[in-house]
């Protein structure tokens, strides 16, 4: 109940003024709660052959563990994201000092791994709040929600979600995916190459994320 109605506050705007429209016909794939050291290489080697470009929004605590996927991820030339250092379960009813701790901690982790400072960010389970909103302004970070969500932690079944995808796949769409996830590494080929056959184009280059 309370993350639904935060993620349709978010989805609104209510709170914050979030990215969630894409200024051309591309579809933008987004993945979350990485990175993973199995799953997050066989994502980047299915977005290599189909030359598409992605946002990972990472969680710091697993970017600490895994510097050299954060590297192959920058590498690859898709754009890395703040989730925040530890995706606290309970983020969204945290108080001030400990939101910015855990975006503030994050944007350090992923500094000093790419050498670049953050620009997206996206709060654990999309709930949104206006201590949360108050961080962000303050970070001058830019929050980017989704459009279409996968939920690829909800069907296991690579078949089926790959179905229910396809089915639900608009240009100019943002889809939410999990790069911790077994079922969406395993569904993601097939995804993108029936929705091409839709004819839906997939962002190109980092520089043509078009927010
Ligand atoms: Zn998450």
């Amino acid at each position: 109940m309370v993350i639904s109605i935060g993620v349709t506050q978010m989805r609104f705007g209510y709170f914050i003024r979030g990215k969630h429209k894409l200024k051309n016909k591309s579809v933008l794939l987004t993945f979350d709660d990485g990175p993973h050291p199995e799953y997050t290489p066989k994502i980047l080697e299915i977005l290599e052959t189909e030359s598409c470009k992605a946002i990972f929004f990472i969680i710091g605590s697993k970017a600490e563990k895994n510097p050299e996927l954060i590297q192959a991820i920058v590498d690859a030339g898709h754009i890395i994201g703040n989730h925040t250092m530890t995706h606290p379960p309970l983020f969204a009813l945290s108080r001030h000092s400990k939101v910015n701790a855990e975006i503030e901690k994050a944007n350090q982790t992923i500094r000093a791994l790419t050498g670049q400072k953050p620009v997206f960010f996206r709060p654990p389970i999309g709930y949104t709040n206006p201590i949360i909103a108050k961080s962000i302004k303050e970070l001058k970070l830019t929050v980017i929600g989704w459009t279409l969500r996968s939920y690829d932690s909800v069907f296991r079944d690579p078949v089926k979600l790959t179905s229910r995808l396809i089915k639900r796949v608009k240009p100019g769409q943002i889809i939410l995916l999990h790069d911790n996830l077994e079922v969406t590494q395993s569904c993601l080929a097939a995804f993108i190459t029936e929705a091409k056959k839709k004819g839906i184009t997939f962002v190109q280059s980092k520089e043509n994320i078009p927010l």
